[in-house]
């Protein structure tokens, strides 16, 4: 999987003035699981990224980017995977919130191997917290059904029926983590910081990729259009936001100029 990533040096030259060159190209660079790729640009820049976003908004993003290429068992594997650790991340805000980081830890580890025993966990910590049913995928033949469908028999899915499936992810998610941001807007960056990695592997310099709390601070546009973004700037509109929009948009970077050439780098 591949995330598009505008090399920072080349960014800011632009940026002060020099703008010799052009402007900067998008690359597309493997994600990596901790979130730190690091890629050296057409001018040589060697320079690192860190994905600041909660691991389900990566997964989104990484099925968002599956449906544009045509990889669609991938994408319904990727959603199916971002609506867990949307699960999870809620449970760590819920207990951060309370001061039991630790006490998460201890109860969430002997669960680590099973998404069923995780749903069960999220279903008490929901349960406790609000007063109405638990988000969950359904039974269905469009639900669960499908998820098991393609993740474990190998159908292959239509797009249409990806989009789709996309969709019902992202408007659990958005039911689970949206009232996170209001509620424990605190908890919510605690979490994120801690699942980040630790201070001495991050990049050094200022080139981290923007999360959604600098880019609620600075009010910027921000170079590719993530998730969390999306989430936050539709869900104040309407609950059920259409996901075919987003792909709509997906991977032109605002603030940028959708003639800008793309490299594929390996
Ligand atoms: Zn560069």
């Amino acid at each position: 999987m591949k995330v598009l990533i505008v090399c920072p040096k080349c960014n800011q030259m632009y940026f002060e003035g020099n703008t010799a060159f052009g402007a900067p190209t998008i690359h597309s660079v493997p994600i990596t699981d901790n979130g730190i790729c690091i890629f050296t640009c057409e001018r040589g820049h060697t320079t690192s990224t860190l994905f600041t976003q909660p691991k389900f908004e990566v997964l989104c993003e990484v099925a968002a980017q599956a449906i544009v290429d045509g990889y669609f068992r991938d994408a319904v594997a990727s959603f199916a995977a971002a609506l867990e650790r949307a699960m999870e991340f809620y449970c760590r805000v819920i207990f951060n919130t309370r001061g039991k980081d630790d006490e998460f830890n201890l109860a969430w580890n002997p669960l680590d191997k099973s998404s069923e025993r995780q749903f069960g966990f999220f279903h008490a910590v929901f349960s406790m917290e609000n007063s109405k049913k638990v988000p969950a995928l359904n039974d269905g033949k469009k639900g669960t059904q499908f998820r098991n469908k393609v993740v474990h028999k190998g159908y292959i899915p239509a797009k249409a029926e990806t989009v789709e499936f996309g969709q019902t992810i992202v408007d659990l998610i958005i039911e689970i983590i949206a009232p996170l941001h209001t509620k424990y807007a605190a908890s919510v960056s605690n979490v994120t910081e801690a699942l980040l990695p630790p201070r001495a592997e991050r990049p050094s310099s200022r080139s981290y990729n923007r999360s959604l709390f600098e880019w609620q601070q600075t009010g910027e546009r921000f170079p590719t259009l993530k998730l969390s973004t999306f989430i936050e700037r539709e869900s104040e509109q309407k609950k059920h936001v259409a996901f075919s929009n987003f792909l709509a948009g997906f991977p032109p970077t605002p603030g940028s100029s959708l003639a800008l050439p793309r490299t594929d780098c390996s």
